[in-house]
């Protein structure tokens, strides 16, 4: 990003138009030098400037997009070496490997798998998102497997290096935007027509950063924006050291031939899951764009989605729990009431005692910035009359039959302001620790 924001800003039409979607083009600029907003967001560029600003506002590291809908991956964008300098921006995507040399029942467990391995922690689904499809020489069969994924929800990887297997399967799945993996030294331009023709992101496999390099100036040259890197390596050491180097070659020396997001293949660097899992929590860390594993069980898959969600997160903002009401354990109209703040951390605590106390419940969680209860009551944000507003306005009370609301301990401040914010309602002051919900919740009436 060559521009400040206030540079970017003298080039806006300053109209303060709104439909960027932010309040002021001034607004427009900071977050578009953050990072953060695309120029295509802006209608109203002139071309002049929209020259000027396409190259200065992209990230040096190249966002790219794979897939469609919701299993859709975007990867690279990055801006920054380190997390706590700004923030990562596109997580990386998880695949697993489906090969033409599988039984079918073998291949759907894997589609399975995608589907089973799924877990929310803080409002968001943790999950793999992309299956690779791997051509190793059984045509008919790849082609099949090609078919069969597609009708199935996650973003594809087409992985071949005959370009006319690799035609037949962008006709069957071009509607799904898949990555084509790869471009060679053997086959460069072939795919790089194919990606053309069909619009769609490339990997290119190259011989080390330097063969890599040389392949990503061909394919540019050719006019493919979309690319992501293979370097070829598949030892730890090396493959680790390349992937640093490609950030700060990119970051700090902004060489645009390798500012790209890359691929990398735990599964081809490891001949068992546990291995190949600790090699890939190298790449969350740094700095795979799409890490590819042999396959996935929950002990391996688990502790990469959560590595992944706490890196990815943006240090510089809570994570929050959106505000609502949220039941639990099925409850109905005569269950209790309980209310907290949106910090994600304390929605996870209470929200886990309640499931543990097999009470059925209803949580309704209060917009507090993503502040805890206590550091929001001192900020003046869970206090009685908001937490009386947001009750009343949460409609809460057409779902049940009385009038009972529980409050954290360590709000119990609040209670007179809250009493007098919502006459007829008794307010019961819960335990400070979420621990001892359970008890109460157990003597509910
Ligand atoms: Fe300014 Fe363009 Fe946003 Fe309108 S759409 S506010 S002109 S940046």
């Amino acid at each position: 990003m060559g521009l400040t924001g206030i540079q970017i800003f003298k080039l806006l039409p300053k109209t303060n138009c709104g439909e960027c979607k932010l309040p002021t083009c001034l607004a427009f600029a900071m977050a578009l030098a953050a990072g953060k907003a695309e120029l295509d967001a802006c209608p109203h560029v002139s071309p002049e400037a929209r020259a000027e600003l396409s190259d200065a506002s992209a990230p040096p590291i190249r966002q790219v997009t794979i897939g469609t809908g919701e299993y859709e991956v975007k990867v690279g964008g990055e801006t920054v070496m380190f997390r706590h300098e700004k923030t990562f921006f596109n997580k990386p995507g998880f695949a697993v490997l489906v090969s033409d040399t599988m039984d079918e029942a073998e291949i759907e467990k894997r589609f399975l798998k995608l589907a089973q391995f799924q877990y929310e922690r803080v409002g968001v689904t943790m999950r793999a998102e992309l299956a690779a499809l791997k051509y190793t020489g059984n045509r008919e069969k790849f082609l099949g497997l090609v078919k069969n994924a597609c009708v199935k929800p996650y973003s594809l990887i087409l992985m071949a290096s005959d370009p006319s297997v690799m035609k037949e399967a962008l006709e069957i799945a071009k509607a799904n935007k898949p990555l084509i993996y790869a471009a060679t030294n053997e086959n460069c331009e072939a795919f790089g027509n194919l990606a053309k023709e069909y619009n769609l992101p490339l990997a290119v496999k190259g011989n080390g950063l330097e063969g890599t390099a040389q392949l990503v100036d061909k394919l540019t040259a050719m006019g493919i924006k979309d690319l992501v890197l293979d370097t070829s390596t598949r030892n730890i050491k090396d493959g680790f050291q390349e992937q640093i180097a490609m950030r700060r070659a990119a970051l700090i020396s902004k060489y645009k031939s390798l500012g790209f997001p890359t691929i990398t293949f735990p599964a081809e660097m490891a001949d068992d899951l546990m291995k190949e899992t600790l090699i890939a929590s190298l790449f969350v860390a740094k700095y795979a764009g799409i890490i590819v594993l042999s396959d996935l069980a929950g002990e391996s898959i688990f502790p990469l989605l959560l590595q992944r969600l706490n890196i990815y997160t943006d240090p510089q903002r809570p994570m929050t729990t959106k505000e609502g009401i949220y039941p639990i354990n099925n409850p109905d109209e005569s269950s209790p009431v309980l209310v907290t703040s949106n910090f994600s951390l304390t929605y996870f605590i209470v929200s886990g005692e309640i499931e543990n106390s097999r009470i059925p419940s209803w949580l309704c969680v209060m917009d507090t910035e993503g502040l805890s209860v206590m550091t929001a009551w001192a900020a003046g944000k869970f206090v009685g009359d908001l937490v009386g507003v947001f009750i009343k306005k949460s409609g809460i009370a057409e779902k049940v039959n009385h009038k009972k609301l529980i409050i954290p301990g360590y709000a119990a401040a609040i209670l007179g302001d809250l009493e007098e914010e919502l006459p007829g309602w008794e307010i019961i002051i819960g335990p400070r620790e979420a621990a001892h919900l359970p008890v109460l919740l157990k003597t509910w009436k």
